[in-house]
């Protein structure tokens, strides 16, 4: 396959053993993409949120825009694999977890094969995804709506201007 080019979203919330914080996990996870042959051609800023209160969690949150000569779902796979190594197990959704890796575009434009789904279904309501993407792709355009990555984020602070929680992953 002709090489392709990627946004991929990356989250934690949890500490690991080795890296650290969430913001550690996440340059981390950035390594470990390169070596195993994802090329990483730019890196937003980690923003990171501290945790409320002795029971939260702080997050982390950023955005990597890839090259790769896999398709969408190797490169799930891959990715998934990555999450893995860092031990994340299977569980809830929205849980706490050591790594989340979401492709939330690429550019052959809309996927939908088997659970795989692009552009991300959720991702045009989220500012922790959009802040960071908007960073390293502003003028990507969503080929659903047409919008790009900035007026997507425009869309959504003018929409909701109190911030909905600004990490998750
Ligand atoms: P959300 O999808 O709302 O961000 P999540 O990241 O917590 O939630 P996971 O438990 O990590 O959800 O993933 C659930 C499934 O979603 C995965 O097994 C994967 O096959 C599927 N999936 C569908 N589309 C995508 C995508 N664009 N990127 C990553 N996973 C996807
Ligand atoms: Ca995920
Ligand atoms: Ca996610």
């Amino acid at each position: 396959m002709a090489k392709t080019s990627y946004l991929v979203a990356l989250g934690s919330n949890r500490r690991h053993g080795a890296h650290g914080a969430p913001a550690g996990v996440l340059r981390a996870a950035i390594a470990a993409m390169a070596a195993v042959g994802i090329e990483v051609e730019r890196v937003s800023a980690i923003r990171t949120t501290p945790a409320l209160g002795p029971a939260g969690r702080g997050f982390a949150n950023a955005a990597v825009l890839v090259a790769s000569r896999l398709g969408p779902p190797e490169l799930l796979a891959l990715l998934k694999r990555i999450e893995r190594s860092f031990g994340r197990r299977a569980g809830r959704r929205w849980g706490p977890r050591v790594l989340d890796l979401d492709i939330i575009l690429w550019s052959g434009g809309c996927w939908a094969e088997g659970a795989l789904t692009l552009p991300h279904r959720e991702f045009r309501k989220r500012r922790f995804v959009l802040d960071p993407l908007a960073e390293v792709a502003p003028a990507w355009r969503d080929p659903l709506t047409g919008a790009t990555v900035l007026q997507l984020r425009h869309r959504l602070a003018r929409a909701a201007p109190v911030d909905r929680g600004p990490a998750r992953s």
